[in-house]
């Protein structure tokens, strides 16, 4: 995956809340175009999977039991500089400390449940991509 892309995932409590749709407009709005989009419910393995590398945190648990409780919508982006341009985007991970403006600030119920995910490096972002995607849908 070159570095021009980051992988989001819209998580259930936005998608349960009703932003689906204001969530995918603020993404185009801001210059990132979709490159692959689908909606999957994880299992609980599945979600405990994608977030291995949290497995030691405290919110590990209630963090997987969230993101396979209802459907994600995955997706992966692309705009010049898009993983920093996209963290700027959603926010904070806490919605109380989220500029306003932001996805996270405007959507996120709270830090556990914070409407969106945004990759962190171009490392992670490929391997995020890939967990959902195959190189064909990300041609
Ligand atoms: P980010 O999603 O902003 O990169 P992290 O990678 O640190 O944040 O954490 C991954 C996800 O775990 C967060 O988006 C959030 O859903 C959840 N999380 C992080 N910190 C907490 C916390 N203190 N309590 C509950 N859930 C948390
Ligand atoms: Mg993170």
């Amino acid at each position: 995956m070159p570095t021009n892309r980051t992988f989001t995932m819209i998580k259930p409590d936005a998608i349960v809340d009703g932003f689906t749709g204001p969530i995918i407009e603020q993404i185009e709005a801001a210059g990132f175009r979709i490159v692959a989009m689908k909606k999957v419910h994880l299992s609980m393995e599945e979600a405990g999977k994608f977030y291995e590398v949290h497995q030691e945190r405290p919110f590990y648990g209630e963090l997987c039991e969230h993101m396979s409780s209802n459907p994600i919508i995955p997706m992966v982006l692309e705009k010049e500089n898009a993983i920093e341009e996209f963290r700027i985007l959603i926010g904070a991970t806490d919605p109380a400390k989220a500029a306003e403006g932001t996805i996270r600030k405007q959507f996120a119920r709270s830090i556990g449940s914070n409407a969106i995910h945004g990759s962190d490096s171009d490392a992670n972002a490929a391997i995020e991509g890939a967990f959902f995607f195959t190189p064909t849908e990300l041609k």
